[in-house]
Formats: structure tokens, sequence, C-alpha cells
């Protein structure tokens, strides 16, 4: 019933739409605009009398954001809750998904400085000045996870370590001064990244960059059997790589080719995230991808999950736009 399926949407993944704005390209080429959101949580397609059977005359969503919706309102109504549980000790994860040029990084972007500024503002109007916050990037690109604050780009290990849990071993973690210390270390990540992109053709549609800021409220410690640890929670800021690369296996009846390039850590998260949703805690194939892995902790359990797929609303592009929003209907 509809009660229970609110009680439990809590612990559950949020999923929502947003699109962009036809770009200048596409109103050169008259593309047009093929989807309608007609309140806040449901898409209609706008063309499909001719295609009735084979697809939803409708998709709905925790919440869709339309065209002309600012990054401000879907932080507002699809982050800043998962976001903020981080100061109540529990993990976040908040990613952003779909096809390249969608509007991934410009969603994240905004999403990321909302969230931190909130968080930054809860932590000071503390009088105690009882928690410390953490900041670390890193990027994984061919199942290698790089450090976005190190010049050293040897590949990072994930360890399981018996306390800590699931680590990243040597990944940079900078305890932050105030909000511009924390600016300074954003653009040394876009800067780290530029590096890479010039290096490595596409790499930022094929790489997923991680940002990660961890509360550490230093006034509570956890009791283990023998040792006391700290409280800490973490918020994953994700910017995927472009979903193109793992579509082909979400559309029935269409096989891989061979020797397509194919991002494992983007289809692992897939069935990660199908799982979860379906509500199945047993058997979720963390281990099977870099990405899952480091995420682990922050996805599923008491972990809170938004998931915000980014479409562009071109006719041009109505098959990655149909992939992406099969993935999104899996998620919720
Ligand atoms: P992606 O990261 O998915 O490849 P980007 O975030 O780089 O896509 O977006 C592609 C282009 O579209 C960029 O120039 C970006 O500024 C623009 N863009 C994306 N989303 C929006 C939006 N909601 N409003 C205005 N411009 C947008
Ligand atoms: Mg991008």
């Amino acid at each position: 019933s509809d009660t229970n399926r609110s009680s439990t949407k809590e612990e559950r993944i949020l999923v929502s739409v947003r699109f962009r704005p036809l770009n200048e390209k596409e109103l050169d080429k008259n593309d047009i605009s093929d989807w309608e959101c007609t309140n806040n949580t449901t898409i209609v397609p706008k063309n499909i009398s001719h295609e009735r059977s084979m697809f939803p005359t409708s998709y709905t969503f925790d919440r869709v954001f339309g065209s002309d919706c600012s990054t401000r309102q879907v932080y507002e109504d699809a982050a800043k809750n998962v976001a903020l549980s981080v100061v109540r000790g529990i993990n976040a994860s908040i990613l952003a998904y779909g096809q390249t040029s969608s509007g991934k990084t410009y969603t994240m972007s905004g999403i990321t400085e909302y969230s931190m500024l909130d968080i930054f503002d809860y932590v000071n109007k503390l009088e105690d000045r009882q928690f410390k916050l953490k900041f670390a990037a890193m990027e994984i690109y061919n199942e290698c996870v790089r450090d976005l604050l190190s010049s050293d780009q040897t590949p990072l290990r994930i360890l399981d370590d018996k306390e800590r849990g699931i680590v990243v071993d040597k990944l940079t973690e900078v305890t932050l001064k105030d909000w511009s210390h924390l600016k300074e270390l954003l653009s040394l990540c876009d800067a780290q990244r530029q590096i890479a992109e010039t290096s490595l053709n596409e790499m930022s549609s094929r790489s997923h960059q991680i940002l990660r800021l961890t509360v550490v409220n230093s006034a509570r410690k956890v009791l283990g059997s023998n040792n006391s640890r700290t409280l800490a929670a973490t918020v994953n800021f994700v910017d995927l790589a472009g979903s193109e690369r793992s579509s082909q296996t979400l559309s029935p009846g269409v096989h891989l080719k061979e020797g397509c390039h194919i991002n494992s850590s983007l289809l692992t998260l897939g069935s990660v995230i199908r799982r979860l949703s379906k509500g199945k805690h047993r058997h979720i194939p963390y281990r099977d991808s870099k990405l899952t892995r480091i995420l682990q902790n922050s996805l599923g359990g008491n972990a809170r999950t938004a998931i915000i797929c980014t479409l562009s609303p071109a006719h041009s592009h109505v098959e990655q736009s149909r992939n992406t929003l099969l993935f999104a209907s899996c998620a919720k």
C-alpha cells in the first residue's frame, strides 16, 4: 500500500531526474524536446503515438526537474536531506548518472557546493566545536583509483581494514580549516582532472569522480569490544562516467558487441542499486568494482542515497534518454 511505500522510502534510494535545456547546437539543428514534466514527479514522452506499445507512456520518480529548474531547486528537493544526514552520523552518497553532456558535472558541482556550505554552516553554529571536517577526492579510470589531491598518480589500493572498514590506502585526507581552504582544494581537484584529461582522450566521460567530506564528532566515541572509535560519517559526491558506456546491457534484446569498451564500475553500480532498491541486502556485488567497493559503506545498510539522473531533452538523444530513464526506474 501507499503508506508502506512511504515508510520504507526513507531507507531506500531517492531517485530524481533532471533535464538540461536544449543547447545551442541542438537548437541550431531545430532539434525538439521529446519530454514533458507534467507535475513534479511525472515525465511523459511527447511524440510516442506510433510506438505506444514499446515504451512506457509515463515515468514516475521521487522528483523530476524540467529544463527551467535551477540547481538550487534540485539541491533543496533531491539532495539536501541526504547530504545533511552526515551531521547525524549517517553515511550518504549523492550520485549523478547520465550520458555525456547531459549535465552531470553541472548538477553535481552545484549540489556539492550547496551541501558543503550547509554542512559548514551547521558545524560552525555549534558552540562547543566538537565537529571536525575532512576532505578527500579521488578518480576512478579504467578500474584504477587515483588521488586528486596528490601529484603522485600511482593507483591506490582498496583495503578491507579490520578496524576502519573499507579504506582507500594512502588517500590524502585533509582536515579543513575553513571554507576558503575547501575552495582551494576543490580547484586543485579540477586542475588535477584537467591535467589527466589532456593526456588521455575522453577521460572525463569515462572516469568517475568522488569528492568526499567526512564529519568527525570528536566528543562522542563508539565503544567497541576492545577499543573505542571516534564517531564519523561520510558523504560522497559522485560524478559518474557517461552512461553511454554501459547502456547496451540495459536495453532488452541487444547483445554486447565483442571488444566494446564497458565501464565495469558503472555496470556493477547498476546491479548494486537494483538489488538495494528491491530491498535485498544480501549478496550485493560490492566487491565486483572499485566504485562500489569505495562506496560500500555509503550505499545500502542505513546509509542514505540520492541519485540524480541527468538528461538531454533533445530528440536526437532519445535512445540514451530512454536508457537513462530505464536505469532510474530500476533504481527506485
Ligand atoms: P556531463 O558532465 O554530463 O558530460 P556537463 O555538466 O558538462 O555534462 O554539461 C554539458 C554542458 O551543458 C555544459 O556546458 C553545461 O554548462 C551545460 N549544462 C548542463 N546542464 C545545464 C543546465 N541545467 N542548465 C544550463 N546549462 C547546463
Ligand atoms: Mg562531466
